[in-house]
């Protein structure tokens, strides 16, 4: 999609540091990090959000956390939180659905 920033940035438009890479999946350092761990991983195809998730492409998000799992074994993080905000109220910031691989502090619960 022309003016999104994660798919500028699947196409290599805009520069990120790369830590995990699939045909179908991109992981990539957070710019603003919230933990000594913050990894964005994405779909490379152009999905706004979860709540545009169907029956036609639900797996990309199942391919999101495999691949959460498997930077997680990668880099032996002892302990992570997932995240992923679908819309302003919850957080999104750019509509393009991501998951947030948080880890390395402790962490509360609820987030608030
Ligand atoms: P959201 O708030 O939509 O859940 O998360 C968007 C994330 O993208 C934020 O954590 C923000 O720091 C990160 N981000 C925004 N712009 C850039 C960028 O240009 N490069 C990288 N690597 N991360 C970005
Ligand atoms: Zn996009």
């Amino acid at each position: 999609m022309e003016d999104c920033l994660f798919c500028k940035i699947a196409e290599r438009k805009v520069p990120s540091t790369i830590v995990y890479e699939t045909g179908e999946v991109l992981a990539f350092n957070d710019i603003n990090p919230m933990a000594p761990t913050h990894i964005v991983i994405i779909p490379k195809q152009h999905i706004e959000s979860t709540d545009e998730l169907d029956v036609n492409n639900y797996d990309a998000a199942g391919k999101l956390i495999l691949a959460a799992t498997a930077i997680a074994r990668e880099k032996k993080l002892d302990g992570y939180r997932l995240v992923i905000n679908c819309k302003e109220i919850a957080g999104q910031s750019v509509f393009h659905l991501h998951c947030h691989l948080l880890s390395g502090r402790p962490m509360h619960w609820p987030p608030g």
